[in-house]
């Protein structure tokens, strides 16, 4: 800042001095009036610098235009029902490229002529999430197998027996191969093998080997106790003897 003009800053009084009448209507300035030399500025009082907003109502504005005032001028709603206006910019645009009003769009003109149809998402759920779960539970709900009380209900008479026949059929197949694998059935341990190979495999096993040898000792334990019991009464009547013996 130069000499000069810090000697006219300082030179600007602090005490702003009460506005007259006539000095009232020169401070409500409108903008294009502001000079925009620095010189002009600088002419000016510190509280005056900034200057102070056009009131816009403060103009020959009638009361009506208050609304406009507030809300700013009325939009044209577009919805996509609506068509533009000749005045539209876009619509212009668009005249200018020699476009003209139902015509498609596009270079080849095979475009669309109504706008892109839109719905309204108000869920939450990611973007084609709905469609995909109701496609599930179509094929869900068409493709479920039928249960068999409901076949059953459905069936008819031949068909029941067919049914009956070839479950009869399937009871007699488990017999013959029940038949047929008895061979290699461990009593013991109640288990059925498919082949000799598994069957003797299960008899040279810790499994069966253990359980023979459970069987074996209870066995003779039993033999044992039957045999203590014999011995019991053996003694018994030994004694009984002895007594006959002495009484005689
Ligand atoms: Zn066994």
């Amino acid at each position: 800042m130069s000499a000069e003009s810090i000697a006219r800053w300082n030179a600007i009084p602090l005490d702003r001095p009460e506005p007259g009448p006539e000095q009232a209507s020169t401070l409500k300035r409108s903008r294009s009036e502001d000079g925009h030399s620095d010189r002009d500025d600088d002419d000016v009082s510190l509280v005056s610098r900034s200057p102070s907003p056009v009131d816009r109502m403060d103009v020959d504005q009638s009361i009506d235009k208050y609304d406009e005032y507030h809300r700013g001028p009325t939009r044209e709603v577009i919805t996509v029902e609506t068509r533009l206006k000749s005045t539209n910019k876009g619509f212009a645009m668009l005249a200018k490229m020699g476009w003209a009003e139902g015509q498609p769009l596009g270079l080849s003109g095979d475009g669309r002529i109504d706008p892109i149809p839109f719905t309204i998402k108000n869920d939450s759920t990611g973007l084609g999430k709905v469609t995909q779960d109701v496609r599930m539970i179509e094929t869900t709900v068409s493709q479920r197998r039928e249960l068999d009380s409901e076949r059953m209900t459905k069936e008819s008479e031949e068909q029941r027996k067919a049914r009956e026949d070839a479950a009869a059929k399937k009871a007699a197949l488990q017999q013959e191969i029940s038949s047929t694998l008895r061979p290699f059935y461990c009593e013991l341990c109640d288990k059925q093998f498919k082949n000799v190979a598994q069957y003797d495999e299960h008899t040279n096993s810790y499994a069966h080997h253990h359980k023979a040898r459970a069987r074996d000792m209870q066995a003779a334990q039993k033999l044992m106790q039957g045999r203590g019991t014999k011995e019991d009464v053996d003694r018994r009547k030994e004694k009984e003897r002895k007594r006959e013996e002495r009484e005689m």
